[in-house]
């Protein structure tokens, strides 16, 4: 029988990554995240990556990337190989596209922002996030083709939920926490069809993260709890891709003054902004150090 997900296997060598969008500058969760992950792999003679997520060229921008370079060294980082930029790999996240579709995973979705809100707006709509969908039938699907229509790739949860058998429902991933290791359900029905290929990028988040964090070896995935339940979603792409799923683990997320939870648009925690004010590299190692 197959199994649920392959157990993290604790043998292979300890490989940490740190997965920055240069869409903005670090602020002090990213260096919550990078200084969490450097530690580890440095505790446990492993290895930590830097791996620049920049597929979005509308929001990325080189001056960013360079500023999380200079931002990371001045916090005292360094990295193990020279970092991975993914908007250099698309053809390899285009080739893990072509195998699903291949073997009926994704299918083609027309569909507009506009189409979608309006579907899950209806009285048995499904709920927010989680929009489920089918393929065109073939006539239709070759006209839309033909008329140059945009399309994304959707995962097809119903081919995927095929593909696994029972499996599917008893996926789950390992995190560890305060107290210890669990296991968690994975649910990743949650996200309906999510768009594994974006109209106007080809990949998304999910599927090059997902491939990435395979083909680099890493064997923990520390970030945000925002991302804990996307943990379930990669963990149903690793299982389809046959990958050995990493060990997750999902901090706090760092608050500002006001409480809420920092975000790029906040200029007020971002290291270069601490910086200029005099903010040394062991002060906010030691404020990281006390969440
Ligand atoms: N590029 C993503 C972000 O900045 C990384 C998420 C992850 O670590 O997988 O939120």
């Amino acid at each position: 029988m197959a199994r649920m997900t392959p157990a993290p296997s604790d043998d292979r060598p300890v490989v940490t990554r740190f997965a920055p969008s240069p869409s903005g500058y670090l602020h002090l969760g990213h260096a919550y995240s990078a200084l969490l992950n450097a530690e580890h792999a440095r505790a446990a003679g492993g290895r930590f990556l830097l791996r620049i997520e920049d597929i979005d060229r509308t929001r990325c921008r080189p001056d960013f990337e360079a500023a999380i370079l200079e931002d990371l060294a001045w916090l005292g980082l360094a990295w193990d190989e020279p970092p991975l930029r993914q908007s250099d790999r698309l053809p390899i996240y285009e080739r893990y596209l072509a195998d699903l579709e291949a073997r009926g995973l994704v299918y083609r979705c027309f569909k507009t922002r506009r189409d979608i809100a309006d579907a899950m707006a209806a009285p048995h709509g499904a709920p927010a996030g989680a929009f489920r969908g089918a393929p065109l039938d073939p006539e239709a699907e070759q006209a839309a083709l033909a008329a140059g229509r945009p399309f994304a790739w959707r995962l097809s949860l119903a081919t995927a939920r095929a593909a696994l058998g029972p499996v599917f429902d008893r996926l789950s991933f390992v995190e560890t926490t305060a107290t210890g290791r669990i296991a968690r359900p994975a649910d990743p029905a949650r996200f309906g069809d999510v768009v594994l290929g974006r109209k106007e990028i080809g990949t998304s988040y999910h599927l090059a993260a997902v491939v990435d964090d395979a083909l680099q070896g890493v064997t923990h995935v520390t970030r945000g709890e925002d991302l804990r339940e996307a943990a379930g979603l990669h963990v149903l792409l690793g299982a389809l891709f046959g990958f050995a799923p990493p060990v997750y683990r999902h901090h706090t997320l760092i608050r500002g003054p006001d409480g809420r939870r920092l975000a790029k648009r906040d200029r007020a925690e971002t290291l270069r902004t601490l910086r200029a004010a005099g903010v040394t590299p062991a002060e906010v190692r030691a404020r990281l150090a006390a969440v």
